[in-house]
């Protein structure tokens, strides 16, 4: 008789190969085949551009032979399916690889950047956009992304800010958990599904001043009520992955850490499934000063229970003698080998290994991914300043337009995806304006290239893909291109000035010390102010940005990020009206750097600043309240909050009470509305930040018409990790409640929990 896990099907072939067993049923069977070397090399993930050969990696063919696990940043059907096939049928198993890579805000599409839809506090428009990047990738063989981001981020200094769903833990929770269901689907086996990872486990986003890969120090109650809850959510909405962080948090490196991936992600949050290196990571731990050698690394790694190598090899290369010595069992081995297995049989792979050329470009093609991402650059724009009506434009007022600036002709800056998107597809603001108004109409001017100070280590490798960025101007060119800029806005009617950040100067490895405009572009704006033309703003780039001097002289200002490759007609639209503004800032803009971390949700202090009427700042030299606080964002339609109500004025621990407001659209234009409730803990076990938000709603509310907006507040909302009882809690206190439509909402009622 078979032995039952290792049996053959009806027709002769292996039961791992019969589709119609569960996923565990096939890995079981599969595990009880392979041999400890097949199991090992499941376990590597393997660089797979072939520029990385000449940097001393080894040849992703040869890895493909050697039956490994996984391959990242493979570029091209061709050699996707060249690999595979040598997988597939040269291997003894023939265990399909499982592709990867980052499909961060798109993947031939590319979409606003995160932090940009973040700002739409739109959970389905972000399920949206993620589902059709998953469609074209899982179309051109990729079946893995390295995304969603569920950093927390607080420090505008940071570069990879823009990855993130911002400061707030309970709109990113929202916002992860989105991506995850537009990332997976129902059901991981299907064309349009890919495997989602949450990044990076955990409080990455926190390194010391902001720069990036430096340690981070967060004690158990920050963790806790900030930055776990973005990875529960995601969990919870049935991730397929988890990576962990470069970095060490409290003196540990997270790769290497028992506490973090085994207690709490493991034991504690009940994940099961794949857990991932971030690039070298366990390599790393040597050079982080916390492994004395390889096989000391593979040693820890394995014994956090990381599943997969990102691209250090050692657990190849120790895994092995590792065994021999007994300093990991073969049930060590069987667990590691396990969930990628299981990842593999829940995607299809084992039927469906290979893609088709050409069918990501024909889906990139289809006019609703346009839509789709028109709607989301329009929807991310924050709208940060309007005096005086300058916003929306009258076309019919305008004879001449000027636009200005670098990034208003380049497609780079506005966001193509690096490495999977393409530039060339990317509508810009320039090609934007020119066809709503007409080729005449629109002057242009670049002004002032604004370069890095010190280059990206990554250049090189970005630049492979399309991103190159533009040689650099003396001081005496770009004295020139100011002048020429102003000369162009003295013939036009009104000025539309796009400054900011390039493409090149945020993402990995990319903080920065200052958060002004770089370059000489302050200079440009204000001297395109001194014309005395009307000037409109339009910030591009991937972090808040300082621009105190615009928000005190230029009446119109508009954050529009890198919005992706419809950003050129979704600017457009919102500058002539065609789309109605209603983003939020899910990220604080700070006055200066040297105020980061800024975010809202701090506690009292002793001596409370009032973010309203100032009473005294904690700095000499500047106010500390925000330039813009988070939750800020404008619209062309007004609304006022009334009638804030609890049904109850008292509930007892454990209890839900339900929250009313009432949002009226003051204005003659129909638009969209994000209510927000913020909550405030009087006394406690601990002190609790002077707010938190606790609810929000993206609504649409017709001119003048008044829509009721309902939450609910109970033990989910209303528990929080105590420092002081080193458990999670919910204290009977009284509470604050404000509902509006940012961090700063006066409108206010209270309850008490008893
Ligand atoms: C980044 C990760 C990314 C990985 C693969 C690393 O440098 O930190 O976020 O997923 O590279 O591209």
């Amino acid at each position: 008789m078979a032995n039952s896990t290792k049996s053959i099907t009806d027709n002769g072939s292996p039961r791992y190969k019969n589709p119609s067993l569960s996923p565990e049923e096939r890995t079981n069977d599969l595990l009880s085949r392979m041999s400890v070397q097949e199991k090992i090399a499941q376990l590597t993930q393997v660089w797979g551009l072939e520029q990385m050969v000449g940097m001393g990696m080894p040849h992703p063919k040869d890895m493909a032979g050697l039956g490994v696990g996984s391959m990242l940043y493979v570029t091209g059907t061709e050699d996707k399916n060249k690999y595979q096939k040598i997988a597939v049928e040269e291997t003894e198993h023939g265990i399909p690889l499982l592709y990867g890579t980052d499909v961060v805000h798109g993947y031939r599409t590319a979409f606003p950047i995160p932090l940009a839809m973040a700002c739409s506090w739109d959970p389905d428009l972000i399920a949206k956009a993620q589902h059709t990047a998953a469609k074209e990738a899982r179309a051109d063989g990729i079946a893995w992304t390295f995304f969603p981001n569920a950093d927390i981020a607080r420090d505008a200094r940071w570069g990879r800010v823009g990855e993130t769903m911002g400061e707030d833990p309970y709109l990113s929770a929202k916002m992860v958990a989105a991506q995850v269901k537009g990332f997976q689907g129902a059901d991981l086996n299907s064309e349009e599904s890919i495997a989602a990872c949450l990044k990076h486990f955990v409080g990455y986003g926190a390194a010391i001043g902001g720069r990036d890969y430096e340690q981070v120090n967060l004690p158990e109650s920050e963790l806790r009520n900030t930055y776990y809850k973005p990875f529960q959510a995601g969990i919870d909405q049935g991730a397929e992955s988890i990576m962990t962080a470069y970095m060490d948090l409290n003196n540990e490196p997270l790769t290497a850490s028992r506490h973090q991936l085994k207690e709490v992600l493991r034991n504690e949050f009940g994940f099961d499934r794949l857990l991932v290196t971030d690039a070298g990571t366990i390599g790393n731990l040597i050079t982080q000063g916390n492994a004395k050698d390889g096989a000391d690394a593979a040693e820890r790694a394995m014994h956090a229970s990381v599943n997969m190598d990102m691209g250090s090899y050692q657990y190849l290369q120790n895994l092995p003698a590792l065994l021999e010595q007994g300093k990991i069992s073969m049930e060590d081995l069987d667990e590691a080998v396990r969930p990628i297995l299981m990842t593999k049989f829940k995607l299809g792979l084992f039927e469906h290994p290979y893609s088709e050329h050409g069918k990501s470009e024909k889906l990139a093609a289809d006019p609703a991914s346009h839509a789709l991402a028109r709607k989301a650059a329009q929807d991310s724009i924050v709208l940060l300043k309007n005096e005086n009506h300058l916003l929306p434009l009258d076309e019919k007022k305008i004879r001449k337009l000027a636009v200005i600036g670098y990034s208003a002709d380049s497609q780079v800056d506005v966001g193509a995806a690096v490495v999977v998107g393409v530039p060339a597809y990317a509508v810009t603001p320039l090609a934007g304006l020119k066809e709503r108004l007409g080729e005449d109409t629109v002057l242009y001017a670049p002004g002032p290239f604004a370069e890095r100070t010190i280059p990206n280590f990554l250049s090189e490798f970005i630049a492979d893909f399309g991103f190159e960025s533009p040689k650099p101007q003396t001081w005496e060119e770009q004295t020139a291109a100011i002048e020429e800029a102003v000369r162009t806005a003295c013939e036009a009617d009104v000025v539309i000035a796009v400054l900011g950040e390039s493409g090149e100067m945020s993402g990995e490895a990319t903080s920065r010390s200052e958060l002004s405009l770089p370059g000489r572009q302050q200079e440009l704006l204000e001297k395109l102010a001194s014309t005395g033309k009307p000037v409109v703003l339009v910030l591009i780039g991937g972090r808040p940005l300082a621009v105190n001097w615009a928000q005190e002289h230029i009446d119109a200002i508009l954050m529009a990020w890198q919005p992706g490759r419809e950003g050129g007609h979704a600017i457009a639209d919102i500058l002539f009206g065609d789309a109605n503004p209603s983003a939020h800032l899910a990220m604080t803009f700070p006055r200066s750097a040297g105020a980061c971390p800024l975010y809202y949700a701090t506690t009292l202090t002793h001596q409370p600043v009032d973010q309203q009427s100032q009473p005294f700042s904690r700095y000499w030299n500047e106010l500390s309240s925000p330039l813009y606080p988070f939750g800020h964002g404008l619209s062309y339609s007004s609304f006022t909050y009334s009638n804030l109500r609890t049904d109850k004025k008292e509930i007892a621990v454990g209890e839900t009470l339900t929250v009313s407001v009432d949002i009226t659209n003051t204005s003659k234009l129909d638009g969209q509305e994000v209510a927000q409730l913020y909550i405030h803990q009087r006394w406690g076990s601990d002190t609790r930040p002077m707010r938190e938000l606790k609810g929000f709603r993206k609504l649409l509310i017709p001119a003048g018409e008044t829509r009721t907006v309902t939450f609910t507040l109970g033990p989910e909302e209303l528990t929080y990790y105590s420092t002081a009882k080193q458990a999670y809690v919910q204290d009977a206190a009284a509470f604050d409640l404000w509902a509006g439509g940012d961090s700063c909402a006066q409108l206010h009622a209270e309850f008490a929990v008893v």
